[in-house]
């Protein structure tokens, strides 16, 4: 296709998510459209290269171009590229991941339901949360805890957990059996004179209140992200999760760690739950599972959850929740490829390395600066979020849009990260395969970037 063709055509008939439909449809946004990627760079349709520090929507861990994980994918399609695993059937590839993924899983990790994106896997972590106390007769238990600023997806229920206001003004949500606590933002404390313990202890104790004042037998689980991710890339501070997970185990609540970001390697350890010593009753997984090189998603349920799901089975039948494309061959060849490769390059490793040299660099070229409010970072997720005044860390004007202008002055320069949709907040989860020599040019091009924008 033609390059003027490709945009009226993009024009006339796509519907692209998460866009301003007026502006694209004027034709003054960007219009990236890209036709080939290898390693850690994508290329776009006028042969212009870019270093992909997001890895996509920070999902194409092991880099673009993996012949392996094209040839199995392609191996898949020509042996069989579709059967169903609804009661009595499945195939060997889904299987097969199925046990690779329960091996790589915290203890105590049971099962794993395959779907396709992080939103469906969510929302099958719901269904499977209210099930579980309709077995033990509890029916009233059904309310979920997600946090502000996480993200869960975007459907009505997943939308309803995702913390962000975007997603629910003009969709008439959250649903009611959704509420909202304050993730652990350690920037944003509310008293800038509180230590790590302090705050802590005030989210802990804001997580509690919420529970007494809603009643302990209406709720059902609690929703989060080891890291924050769209809402901000945020690490929590430390003992964040242990005193959460004390909250909770008082009141016979189930935790669900949303591990979409964060799963297979993020963090430089497994599974974000390793890194903080998360012990979920569900883990959903999608993103990093196949490193985006097929959709594949998957909800691993813990021990004591299962055995409640299939005492449930014995007096109710059929558990009725299903997707055609649920454990996709294709999408399972892929994760198998994928999670074969991310061992035998040893992937992880080089996270450990090269995610903290990433993070000390943009400290390094940037901390002094006058508008960076903080540079922070855990495993290969890194963040520099702006602000107007570092005194009082008050944010630029929204309408300003300097996150935005950054990142584009960043994709101008040859560096592709993501302006964070809430707060004008920098982020970067390259590829795990990512070179010092490429994480120093992501580092020089945001300097540059920010002395272009900001002075
Ligand atoms: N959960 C988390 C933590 C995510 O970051 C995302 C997507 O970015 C999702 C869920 C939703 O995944 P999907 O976009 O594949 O539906």
């Amino acid at each position: 296709l033609r390059n003027d063709e490709l945009d009226r055509w993009d024009r006339e008939c796509f519907f692209h998510p998460s866009t301003h439909l007026a502006q694209h449809a004027r034709g003054d946004s960007p219009n990236r459209i890209l036709r080939t990627a290898s390693g850690s760079h994508i290329e776009d349709r006028d042969g212009k290269r870019l270093l992909d520090a997001f890895a996509g929507l920070y999902c194409v861990n092991v880099g673009y171009g993996r012949q392996e994980i094209a040839e199995a994918i392609a191996e898949q399609a020509r042996e069989l590229a579709y059967y169903h695993a609804y009661v009595g059937h499945g195939t060997e590839v889904s299987i097969k991941l199925a046990r690779m993924v329960i091996d790589r899983a915290p203890a105590g990790m049971s099962k794993v339901y395959f779907g396709l994106g992080g939103s469906d896997a969510n929302e099958t972590n719901i269904k499977l949360v209210w099930y579980y106390n309709n077995v033990l007769g509890r029916p009233e238990k059904k309310k979920i805890i997600s946090r502000w600023r996480g993200y869960h997806g975007s459907g009505l229920v997943t939308g309803s957990l995702t913390g962000l206001g975007l997603f629910h003004q003009k969709f008439d949500l959250p649903f009611e059996r959704i509420i909202h606590t304050d993730a652990p933002y350690w920037y944003r404390r509310p008293d800038p004179a509180m230590d790590e313990a302090a705050y802590v202890a005030h989210l802990a104790g804001e997580l509690e209140a919420l529970i007494e004042r809603e009643g302990a037998d209406t709720i059902a689980a609690f929703i989060g992200e080891p890291v924050l991710g769209t809402g901000g890339l945020v690490p929590p501070p430390a003992g964040y999760w242990e005193a959460i997970q004390a909250v909770l185990e008082r009141h016979d609540i189930l935790l669900i760690a949303d591990e979409v970001v964060t799963g297979f390697g993020r963090l430089g350890t497994m599974f974000g739950s390793d890194h903080y010593g998360i012990r979920p009753d569900l883990i959903t997984i999608a993103k990093g599972l196949t490193s985006a090189y097929a959709p594949l998603s998957g909800s691993i349920v813990g021990e004591k959850m299962w055995k409640v799901l299939e005492q449930g089975t014995d007096e109710f039948g059929v558990i009725g929740h299903g997707w055609t494309y649920s454990a996709h061959p294709i999408g399972a060849a892929a994760g198998v490829a994928n999670l074969e490769l991310i061992d035998k390059l040893d992937l992880i490793s080089n996270v450990r390395e090269i995610g903290p040299y990433l993070t000390r660099g943009l400290s390094e070229a940037l901390a002094e600066h006058p508008h960076v409010g903080e540079v922070r970072g855990v495993g290969l997720l890194s963040a520099v979020e702006l602000v107007e005044d570092r005194e009082t860390r008050a944010g630029f004007d929204p309408s300003r849009k300097i996150g935005p202008a950054v990142a584009g002055r960043m994709a101008s320069l040859g560096v592709v990260a993501r302006a964070m949709p809430q707060g004008d907040i920098i982020g970067y989860a390259p590829p795990f395969c990512l070179t010092r020599e490429e994480a120093d040019t992501v580092i020089s091009v945001t300097a540059e970037a920010i002395r272009a924008e900001l002075g």
